[in-house]
Order: structure tokens, then C-alpha cells, then sequence
């Protein structure tokens, strides 16, 4: 019950686990065809250009940074967390001159802030992390886009921690570029980094004064790769993920089976009920308040006094699997549950049941039965 690599179904782990055929063999050409149109319809962003490429989120990251951003451009980050930071680093790289909009651990810069940012001056894009996996933090997506829109910037969106999970519609909310990683609520083991590029991040790119400074991310490259495989005819420019293509195709068809809204839904009522419990032992949470808490994940707090890694093992020894803290201005302090991808109400008892457990086995006080208690009652409710 990590952020990420979540639990997998078995259907995509048969996939991978399949003989490997040729990259230009007639059912991987179909394969990779429908894998892309499902991206877009996950995305929902019916015009967009699925890009999906072998390496993790950090390529996802590296490839918006490199193909729309150019040197000099001034670029606004919306900076929830360790992510907010990677991004800017990232896009430093290729020259970017990067102002972070931050917020102390837990909280996010306001629409007000965001607004006055981009004001007082002129950005070519806005950068935002849906959900920072280091705070657990929730950005306000469709408003944020509303801000840079009026302000002409391109909207990129660091879905890493929220495509297919978090409700997130790209198209509707004018979304220019969003990006993930398989190994989260897109449900297949590490290794695919996603993107879709809406009709004006194509524009910017393809209007570039200068190369991209990245050979394997290059859209100039993988562009036709895409465009062809979409047309059922096979095309090279680096031999692509087959299996986790193959295992990719599975779960988007999954995803798509239960509906995108339907899984939003699940998501938060899961969340939602994660959260309650949580508060109900007794456990703050990372996120200030409860509108600004993702759905995907939950970051609670260890309860006073604690060792953090006995708590953990502690957990571990019930039967769960969490992880420890990442921001580094709090990393001692709290601690990571994931619930997205294929996550049902079993597994949020049996995580809440573990807690309890090693709550106990550390003699805390706390309300014994509540975490579980409130997972019904406000699942019920
Ligand atoms: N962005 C976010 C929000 C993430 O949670 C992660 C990974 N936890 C990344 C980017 C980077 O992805 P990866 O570890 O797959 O490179």
C-alpha cells in the first residue's frame, strides 16, 4: 500500500509475462495502436498526442522540460513539494529561468497568490503537480488553468501521482500538457512514462527556435513513432516497452471498462475513507486541510513520541506495506499510505486494521476499533 508501485491486476501481470514477439509483429502493432488511443480517452483529451516511452515519471518530467521549454523562457512552478522542486530543476537544465510559487510543507500557494503571480509577469508555462506524492497535497488543477489561460501560459500537469485516479480532464479544463507513470493508478508495474500534448503544447514545439536539448526525449523522434503505430503500421526510432505495452493495453482497457468517472468516484470515496480513519485514531495529517488532501494517497502524521521505522516494521509485521516520509523538511514525521489503481475496501481495512495493530504494539493510546469503525461509517454514510 506504497504511492507507487501499487498492486497489480493479474490480468496485466499475465500480459507481461507473455512470450515477447517482435516490436513489429501484427499484434503488437495492434496492441500499441489501441494502447494509444486508450491514453487519450484516460487522459480525456479527445485531440491530444499520446506520447509512451520506455524509462519512469522522472522521463515524463524530462521530456515536457525538454521539448517545450526553450532557453531563456520564464516558467511558473506551482511548488506543492519534493516534486514541484524536481521539475524545476529539471526544466533549470535546459535553461528555463523558473520562479517556484511555494508553501510551507502541507499547503499549497493559493489561486489569489497563483493570480498575482502571473500577473506581475509574463510566463511562457505554468508547471503543477496534481498530487505531490511527498505531502499528499491536492492542487486546484481546473482553477489553476483557468489562472494560466487567461495569462496565455501553457498548462503542464505532473499527473504522476493522479492520472486515472484523481478526477483530472484535460480537455475540459484546458490542460496543454498532462503526463504519468505506469506504476501508479494507471496500474502496470514501473517502466512506461505517459504523456498526452494537447493541440497548443504541439504548436509550441513545433514552432521551437532551437533543437531540444535531449536526444531520447526529442518528440521530433518519437512523434512519428506514435502517429504510425496509431495508423496500424509499425515504425522505429528505439525499440519500444513490448510486454509493458502489451500489459499497458490490458489495464487501460480496464480503466476504460469501469468508466473514468466511476473511478474517480471509487478513488474518493476510498481516500475519503482513509482519511477518516486516520483522524479518527487520533493521527494529523500532512495536508492542512482536508480540500487540499488527495484522493490517491494519504500522508498521516506519526502519532507523538514514536520511532517512525519501529512504527513501520511494526505495520510490516501486520501483514502491510507502507512507506516512510520524502519532503525533506519533514521526513522524520510522517508517513505514506497509496490507495489508487486497483485498490478495493479490503485493502483500506486491512491497511487501517494494520495501523491499529502496530499502534497497539507500540503502546500508544488510542481509540481501539475507530480506524476500522469510521472506514464503514463513512463509506456507509
Ligand atoms: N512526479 C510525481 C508526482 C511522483 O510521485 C513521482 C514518483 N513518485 C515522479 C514524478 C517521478 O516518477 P518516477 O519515480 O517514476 O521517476
Amino acid at each position: 500500500m506504497i504511492p507507487g508501485p501499487v498492486e497489480f491486476e493479474p490480468a496485466v501481470l499475465a500480459a507481461l509475462g507473455a512470450p515477447t514477439t517482435s516490436h513489429l509483429a501484427p499484434n503488437f502493432i495492434e496492441a500499441f495502436g489501441q494502447t494509444l488511443e486508450r491514453t487519450r480517452q484516460v487522459f480525456l483529451s479527445e485531440s491530444g498526442q499520446p506520447f509512451i516511452l520506455a524509462g519512469s515519471g522522472t522521463l515524463a518530467m524530462d521530456s515536457a522540460a525538454a521539448n517545450l521549454v526553450e532557453p531563456g523562457d520564464k516558467v511558473l512552478v506551482v511548488n506543492t513539494g519534493y516534486f514541484g522542486d524536481r521539475m524545476g530543476d529539471i526544466l533549470e537544465r535546459y535553461g528555463a529561468q523558473v520562479t517556484h510559487l511555494r508553501a510551507e510543507p502541507g499547503d499549497h500557494p493559493g489561486l489569489d497568490l497563483v493570480d498575482e503571480a502571473l500577473r506581475k509577469e509574463s510566463y511562457k508555462a505554468m508547471f503543477v503537480t496534481h498530487v505531490d506524492t511527498s505531502t499528499g497535497v491536492l492542487a486546484d488543477v481546473k482553477g489553476l488553468a483557468e489562472l494560466a489561460k487567461q495569462a496565455d501560459a501553457l498548462v503542464v500537469v505532473d499527473g504522476v501521482c493522479s492520472v486515472a485516479g484523481e478526477e483530472l480532464r484535460m480537455e475540459e479544463w484546458g490542460i496543454d500538457l498532462a503526463f504519468t507513470a505506469s506504476q501508479k493508478a494507471i496500474g502496470v508495474p514501473p517502466g512506461l512514462a505517459l504523456l498526452v500534448a494537447g493541440e497548443k503544447a504541439m504548436a509550441v514545439f513545433r514552432a521551437r527556435q532551437s533543437p531540444v536539448a535531449n536526444y531520447y526525449a526529442d518528440w521530433n523522434n518519437w512523434l512519428p513513432v506514435m502517429q504510425a503505430y496509431e495508423a496500424r503500421r509499425s515504425a522505429y526510432f528505439g525499440t519500444p516497452a513490448v510486454n509493458l505495452i502489451f500489459a499497458l493495453n490490458v489495464s487501460l482497457q480496464q480503466i476504460l471498462e469501469e468508466g473514468m468517472d466511476a473511478r474517480f468516484a471509487r478513488h474518493a470515496a476510498l481516500g475519503n475513507a482513509c482519511k477518516a480513519a486516520i483522524s479518527a485514531l487520533g493521527l494529523t495529517q500532512v495536508p492542512v486541510r482536508d480540500e487540499i488532501a488527495a484522493h490517491t494517497m494519504t500522508a498521516p502524521r506519526f502519532p507523538r513520541g514514536i520511532n517512525g521505522p519501529d512504527f513501520l516494521a511494526q505495520v510490516t509485521r501486520a501483514g502491510v506495506v507502507l512507506a516512510g516520509g520524502l519532503h525533506p523538511k519533514i521526513r522524520s514525521e510522517y508517513f505514506r499510505i497509496g490507495h489508487m489503481g486497483a485498490v478495493k475496501l479490503s485493502d483500506i481495512l486491512g491497511t487501517i486494521g494494520a495501523i491499529e495493530q502496530a499502534l497497539a504494539a507500540s503502546s500508544c493510546v488510542y481509540p481501539k476499533g475507530a480506524g476500522v469503525a469510521a472506514v464503514m461509517a463513512n463509506l456507509a454514510g
